[in-house]
Parts: C-alpha cells; structure tokens; sequence
C-alpha cells in the first residue's frame, strides 16, 4: 500500500514534555512495528507550515492523531488541514490509568514509560486495523 493509501498516525511534537515523547515513540511504534504496512506518520511541522504535500497526503484522508497535553496540537492542526480525524487519543488519559508511574523525563522514558508507550501503540494499532479493514 503506498504512504498515501495508508493510515495517517500523527503525533503532536511535545518537545519538553514526557508526555510528548510518549506519544511520539507510540506513533513511531504503531507505524513501524505493528502497522507497517498499514499506517504511516508525518512531522507535524510538515503540517502546521501548510506544506502542499503534507496537505496531499491528510487532507480527506483517514487520521488518527495521539497528543501529549490538553492543549490538541496534533488534533487541531490536521482537522485544520482537513484530515479525516477517526481518533483523538491524549497520553493524558491513558496516564490516569497509571496514576503514580514515573514514565521518564522529556529526553529519555523508564521501563515503565515504554510499557505505557506500548500499550498505547497497541491502541493505535487496533484502531487503524479497523479502520484499514473498512477501507476495503
Ligand atoms: S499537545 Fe501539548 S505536548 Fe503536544 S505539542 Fe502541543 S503543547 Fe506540546
């Protein structure tokens, strides 16, 4: 399947953040390991600068976006280029199910963060089964 038949899994970019990280790492998980064959990613700054081919590749196309704060970079900026967003995760609410774990830092995560990232992946992945299988 080329790169734009694919599932877009987009992460917000979250520099700074643990929570950025994790959702990057879980995006680079579900498209490099789980779902190669079946989703792809793309920098987030290809998108917010409004680059045509970023646009080529999201617009109307199946979306699922993953970001690490309330504040939806990775959502708002491909509903902005309008991609068909299937799914909002936030690693916020994934994190409330693991109150008190100590993913890491913003430059490097602990087992239990990557035990997290994994999960979330596994999340990822499912859905773009889903939605790779009603795309057929
Ligand atoms: S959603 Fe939050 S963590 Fe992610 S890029 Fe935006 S401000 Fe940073």
């Amino acid at each position: 399947m080329a790169t734009n038949g694919k599932v877009k899994v987009i992460p917000c970019s979250g520099m700074g953040k643990v929570y950025g990280l994790m959702a990057r790492e879980a995006a680079l998980y579900t498209v490099n390991r789980l779902c190669p064959d079946q989703a792809a990613t793309m920098c987030l700054a290809y998108i917010v600068t409004g680059d045509a081919e970023a646009e080529a590749g999201i617009a109307h196309r199946p979306c699922i976006t993953i970001d690490g704060c309330p504040k939806m970079c990775a959502a708002k900026s491909v509903s902005a280029m309008g991609g068909d967003i299937q799914e909002e995760f936030k690693v916020l609410d994934i994190m409330k199910e693991h109150k008190g774990v100590q993913p890491g830092t913003a430059t490097a995560l602990t087992d239990e963060g990557w035990a997290i990232v994994e999960k979330v992946a596994g999340r990822l992945g499912s859905r773009v089964q889903e939605i790779s299988g009603e795309g057929r």
